[in-house]
């Protein structure tokens, strides 16, 4: 900060005036509060951004302004020192669209006399809004050579979305069966399901979305094709998790998506081309 000192808005007395704010910075990396500072605002503009905070609902002035900062993710948190009332956005928050806003948004919900229970509950309705659905999988049938005269294996979802590129990002999730064996390698013909195998590969870079030919049921082994155009429906990926039920293995499926950046904002809707 002091060798700013000459640039607009870091003369002396702005910087001053700001030391004696109840505006804080704290760095979990050399673990200093230091007071009249905002990451990256001049001491003008922190006194500007303080003067903005409006009296607690409660009528307390001068509540306490704090910013977080761990590893380049920041947080502000405004406090009313009599009340206790505290309001805390993260550049994380779902309604941010601008450098610093979750700072902008914070004062604006303070003065509107919100409370941290509404914030966090208007954000979980934004999450299941965004959350992956049953309705955005449609589960496929496996069989072993994608011949539909071989038994029934499994299932495939495929989803996908645009990367910041423009290319576009797949996710296939395959659940397999997995048969009862009354013996090492043997596998009775009417052998019950024991568990359900969930199964995930990736996909980068992708010109375009993909999908699986329907089950040949022709015959010939030469009229048969498994592939897809990046592989076959077979090829299931890494192993994720074996499930009792094939109910409990779809939804470990859906509520993995999130984890891939899958969400129904981006998800793009995949017609079958073949
Ligand atoms: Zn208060």
């Amino acid at each position: 900060m002091g060798g700013r000192i000459g640039f607009p808005g870091w003369e002396k007395k702005y910087y001053e005036e700001a030391k004696k704010l109840e505006v804080y910075t704290y760095s979990a990396e050399s673990g200093e509060m230091i007071r009249g500072i905002l990451a990256g605002e001049s001491p003008k503009q922190v006194i500007k951004i303080y003067k903005k905070i409006g009296p607690c609902k409660c009528g307390a002035n001068n509540p306490k302004l704090l910013e977080t900062e761990c590893m380049g993710d920041y947080d502000i948190s405004i406090t009313c020192m009599r009340c206790g009332r505290s309001l805390l956005r993260s550049m994380y928050d779902f309604d941010v669209k601008k450098p610093g806003g979750w700072v902008d948004l914070c004062i604006r919900d303070w003065n509107n006399g919100i409370d941290q229970k509404e914030i966090e509950a208007a954000k979980d309705a934004d999450w299941e809004r965004k959350r992956i659905k049953e309705e955005h999988f449609s589960w496929k049938p496996v069989h072993p050579n994608n011949m539909a005269s071989n038994p029934l294996e499994g299932y495939y979802a495929l989803l996908f979305k645009k990367q910041h590129d423009g290319k576009i990002y797949g996710c296939k999730w395959t659940i397999v069966f997995q048969l009862e064996e009354k013996d090492a390698m043997y596998i009775p013909y009417d052998a019950k399901v024991e568990a359900y195998i969930l199964f995930m590969k990736r996909y980068f870079d992708l010109e375009d979305t993909f999908d699986y030919p329907e089950p040949e049921t022709k015959d010939s082994p030469d009229d048969y094709y498994a592939g897809g155009p990046y592989d076959g429906v077979n090829d299931y990926g890494d192993f994720v998790r074996s499930y009792r039920t094939l109910e409990e293995a779809k939804l470990g499926a859906i509520g993995r998506c999130g984890w891939q950046g899958l969400h129904a904002d981006t998800v793009i809707k995949n017609e079958r081309k073949n």
